[in-house]
């Protein structure tokens, strides 16, 4: 069989990629192992940039009849009593409308749903896009792509031919990069439970030795992700479930009721935060994008964003391409050269948030209060960290920044104006900067 694009892995990132191909009229076939719904939690709050991405893609307004908005994300550290209400000590929100873009909210959506939609949109233009579920990518042979399910084998021929399997990729694993695997001392606990219509906030509550964050969903659940110890799971199963009810209860009173509905510990799943970054993103026409080419620490909300983002840069890229007659695989270096970054960059800030939460201590606590307060208080802070997790654009912090937060300089007055973050909002020249170049070798400029 004989494509233009071939994608191993039809997640987030692979389908994303096929919907812009096969809208721009690129063939392309996707190799999905699986046949039906994965049980497996996966990322389910979409970012604003990658809400305008799905934007272009013509699926904006499926993707918003199941989501649930969130407009700000609140802060809140409490002290926790047995049997009484938790006592707030501070509570802080930081809003997506600082950001000076009409994508002013993230939206919690199933992740299954998200996938469904994309797949839908795919099959609309059924010249083009070509999915196989139920097909698992076993490598390369003669050059081709080797996709099998039960006794039938496929090789298929393709210019491009893509890793989006997540985070064991075959066609990493043939291109033959240095991935470097970063662990945590910490692990969390995700489970979807039951919440009142009346939460409807985003919220990350923490004490000096405890985290929960509460993700609200459409049709009254609420995604919760609970921290514990690197290598307690084993024993907080032992237990029982009366741990988790007790625990939820004394954090967020609200879903006491909601957390009664686990009844079995197989719908609580363990989640093991690591991260990696892979040295190169191509080698010749093989490309990797999503988790296959790195992976985030959870507690930003990044992944699935850097997965549909890289599927943005890197399907724009293609199409021109076939649109253009250009070689592929010398303009490659394109999508390394805008997406690598840009991923380094939130890698490093999901870092930095992991950190603040990894450490079991007043002291540090306090520190982590106070600096979450500051960020409120000094709009530059608020807004480059609310532009920078939108992943609408980049605006670095700078050493004043940092002195400010932590609290060696004081509090600046000033409010960032809209017109000053346009100068840190990604233009399309600089999602897309081949477009500029017209160089027929693909080379740099
Ligand atoms: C528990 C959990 C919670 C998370 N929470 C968040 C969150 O809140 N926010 C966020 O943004 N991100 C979150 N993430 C990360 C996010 O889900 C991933 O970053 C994102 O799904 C990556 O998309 P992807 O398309 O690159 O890979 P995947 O979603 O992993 O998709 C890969 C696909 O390839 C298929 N596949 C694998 N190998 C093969 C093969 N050999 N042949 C054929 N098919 C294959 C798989 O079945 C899968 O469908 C979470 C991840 C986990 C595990």
């Amino acid at each position: 069989m004989k494509t233009d694009v071939f994608i191993a892995g039809g997640g987030v990132g692979g389908l994303a990629l096929a919907v812009k191909l096969a809208e721009r009229g690129v063939h392309v076939v996707v190799a999905e192992q699986l046949t039906k719904e994965s049980p497996v939690y996966k990322g389910e709050l979409l970012q604003p940039k990658t809400l305008a991405i799905l934007e272009r893609l013509g699926v904006i307004e499926d993707i918003e009849d199941c989501g649930h908005p969130i407009d700000q994300l609140r802060f809140q550290e409490v002290t926790t009593h047995v049997d009484e209400p938790p006592e707030e000590v501070s509570l802080t929100e930081m809003n997506y409308s600082r950001v000076a873009s009409r994508f002013d909210h993230a939206l919690m959506v199933p992740h299954e749903k998200t996938k469904a939609i994309l797949r839908k949109k795919g099959e609309f233009y059924d010249q083009y896009f070509h999915y196989y579920p139920g097909y698992r990518f076993k490598g390369f042979e003669n050059g081709q792509a080797k996709i099998k399910k039960k006794r039938e084998t496929i090789n298929i021929e393709a210019k491009v031919y893509v890793g989006a399997e997540g985070r064991s990729s075959p066609t990493r694993d043939a291109m033959n990069v240095k991935v470097k695997r970063k662990d945590y001392n910490h692990h969390f606990l995700t489970v979807t439970i039951p919440r009142p219509a009346t939460f409807n906030k985003g919220k990350i509550i923490t004490s000096p030795d405890r985290f929960l964050g509460l993700f609200p969903l459409p049709e009254d659940e609420v995604r919760t992700v609970y921290l514990i110890k690197a290598g307690e799971y084993k024993s907080i199963k032992e237990k029982g479930l009366e741990f988790l009810y007790q625990a939820y209860s004394e954090l967020e009173p609200e879903l006491s009721e909601g957390v009664r509905s686990i009844d079995d510990w197989k719908t609580v799943q363990l989640m093991i935060p690591f991260t990696y970054h892979v040295d190169s993103y191509y080698s010749g026409n093989l490309v990797l994008i999503g988790d296959a080419a790195h992976t985030v620490h959870p507690m930003a909300g990044e992944g699935m964003n850097l997965a549909i983002q890289d599927a943005d840069v890197l399907g724009e890229l293609l199409a021109w391409c076939k649109e253009e007659s250009k070689p592929y695989h010398q303009y490659l270096h394109y999508y390394e050269d805008v997406r690598k970054s840009r991923v380094e960059f939130l890698l490093h800030l999901s870092h930095l948030s992991a950190l603040v939460y990894s450490y079991h201590f007043e002291w540090w606590r306090n520190l982590r209060m106070n600096a979450v307060q500051r960020m409120l208080e000094d709009d530059q802070l608020h807004v480059k960290q609310m532009l920078n997790i939108s992943g609408l654009g980049r605006w670095d912090f700078s050493w004043v920044d940092r002195a400010v937060q932590g609290g060696f300089l004081p509090v600046r007055k000033r409010v960032i104006s809209d017109h000053k973050q346009h100068k840190f909002l990604f233009s399309e020249k600089e999602d897309y900067p081949w477009k500029r170049s017209n160089r027929k070798d693909g080379s740099h400029e």
